[in-house]
């Protein structure tokens, strides 16, 4: 490896994609330094999938216990309370045993931590306050931020961010948005027992997934009791004392305790001084690579939700691994972007791979849809009615499975084997002699044997 810089690689940003990249290519014998002005693990680790999940775990606690009730229990709904700043501390301490799982690993692996913000002086060179570094290879990994929309009273708006962090759960929520963040956070929400409307300015949330899952999961959320506003958003937010007055596009008023916004999230490039480098970024505002990674400026890569391929955890490590097998170990590797699986923990979960039913009805010939809808059960005693949906896609000439869809209890859990079947081609009749699982929901994936539509 180069001599004449400080470092080999230099990754900017200790999140999911940077940590990983950086400790891949020091296991490969790369001196590698890793900035970070924040946390480490980025997004994720902080505040993004594993504070959510914990919040997810702890919002249906609630639910469980009232539900133990059928199975024999006494549940003293009186004695029954929930503290918040509990979950919140106890997510925080759990929160930072990862910083330090994360710290000892990239130490293990030899890697350098510098902790700052980083800027570019030149296409080999960072600056991070005073000090000046340099390296054969610079990585951009920065993530991502959320986005408000600019509108009156926008600041009075917290975003997922300071949501992990909320001192008191207020008697009143509005949630903005209709993606994986804002069904998410409504579902905390309103299984901690906060009246919850969600706001969404089309016909019907998470654009993108498949239809039937996106009305599924509507009637679901409604039952949890969530006032699912669609056709409408927010024009303005006005404090009045310790409450929020919400004026909406329709022309009604809300009163609220907490206005969050989900608005999806922007590249976070600031201070990076990538214009001023050469670096070309893209229309949405993300940094412009080619397949390889590599941006405008031969030295400098990116990677990560920074980039604008799917803001997934695992797809930035995916790239993190791509990447440092590219610039110090056997070549080339590419990513591969299809059958990507995803989960929305929302409640009931949603879990997806693969196309949706409109997707594969424009790409692909004649289709059969498989569709199960059913009361899990575990509610045959509890008495609560919430069902489940599980739904395939299968390509009528080829046979093979071009889509899995779930709204249901651990639906995430269920489509990551479903996701290695697919990613092997796995058609419909290997689905059919497939030995289910029983009794599981997961066993009505292989038991499903007439189609709903074609
Ligand atoms: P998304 O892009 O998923 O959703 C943004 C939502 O905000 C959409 O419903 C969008 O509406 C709406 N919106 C955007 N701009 C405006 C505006 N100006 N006014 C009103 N509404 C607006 O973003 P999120 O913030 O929910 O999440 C960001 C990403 O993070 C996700 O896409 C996902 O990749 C990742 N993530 C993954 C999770 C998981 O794997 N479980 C969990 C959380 C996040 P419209 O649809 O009409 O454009």
């Amino acid at each position: 490896m180069s001599d004449n810089f400080d470092y080999d690689l230099i990754v900017i940003g200790a999140g999911s994609g940077g940590v990983r990249l950086s400790r891949m290519s020091a296991q490969r014998g790369a001196r590698v330094a890793v900035v970070e002005s924040r946390y480490l693990g980025g997004t994720c680790v902080n505040v993004g999938c594993v504070p959510k999940k914990l919040f997810v775990y702890g919002s249906h606690a609630g639910e469980d216990i009232q539900d133990a009730a059928g199975y024999g229990w006494t549940v003293p709904n009186e004695q029954v309370s929930f503290d918040w700043p509990t979950l919140v501390a106890n997510k925080n301490a759990e929160i930072e045993r990862l910083n330090g799982i994360y710290q000892r690993m990239l130490e293990n692996a030899g890697v350098t931590i510098i902790q700052g913000t980083a800027s570019f002086k030149d296409a080999h060179t960072i600056a991070i306050g005073d000090r000046i570094v340099t390296a054969k290879h610079i990585t951009i990994a920065t993530g991502s931020w959320p986005v408000t929309p600019e509108i009156p009273g926008k600041e009075c708006i917290l975003s997922s961010n300071e949501m992990f962090y909320l001192p008191q759960l207020p008697r009143q929520a509005v949630v903005w948005g209709g993606g994986y963040i804002a069904v998410e956070f409504a579902g905390i929400l309103a299984g901690l027992g906060v009246e919850t409307t969600l706001i969404y300015r089309g016909e019907l949330f998470l654009r993108g997934f498949d239809d039937d899952v996106r009305r599924f999961t509507a009637d679901e959320l409604r039952k949890k009791g969530i006032n699912l506003k669609f056709n409408v958003t927010i024009e303005s937010v006005q404090a009045e004392g310790s409450h929020y007055s919400v004026a909406l596009t329709d022309g009604s008023t809300m009163t609220t305790g907490l206005v969050m916004a989900a608005t999806g999230r922007r590249a976070l490039v600031d201070g990076l001084g990538l214009e001023a480098l050469g670096v070309n970024m893209t229309g949405s505002g993300h940094v412009e690579v080619d397949d390889r990674f590599q941006t405008a400026v031969p030295s400098v890569s990116a990677l990560g939700d920074v980039i604008g391929t799917p803001q997934l955890t695992p797809v930035a490590l995916a790239q993190g691994m791509v990447l440092s097998r590219r610039l110090f170990g056997d070549g080339e590797s590419d990513m591969d972007y299809n059958c990507i699986p995803t989960a929305v923990f929302c409640q009931p979960n949603i879990g997806t791979v693969g196309l949706t039913e409109a997707e594969a009805r424009e790409a692909h010939g004649k289709l059969r849809i498989y569709r199960s809808e059913f009361r899990p059960m575990k509610h045959t005693m509890t008495g609560r009615d919430e069902r489940s949906l599980m739904k395939l896609i299968v390509e009528d000439e080829s046979d093979r499975v071009l889509g899995a869809h779930m709204v249901g209890p651990e639906a995430g859990e269920i489509l990551q084997g479903l996701a290695v079947a697919m990613k092997a081609g796995a058609t419909k009749a290997d689905f059919d002699r497939t030995i289910g699982i029983h009794p599981t929901s997961a066993e009505e994936f292989v038991t499903m044997r007439e189609p709903v539509a074609s």
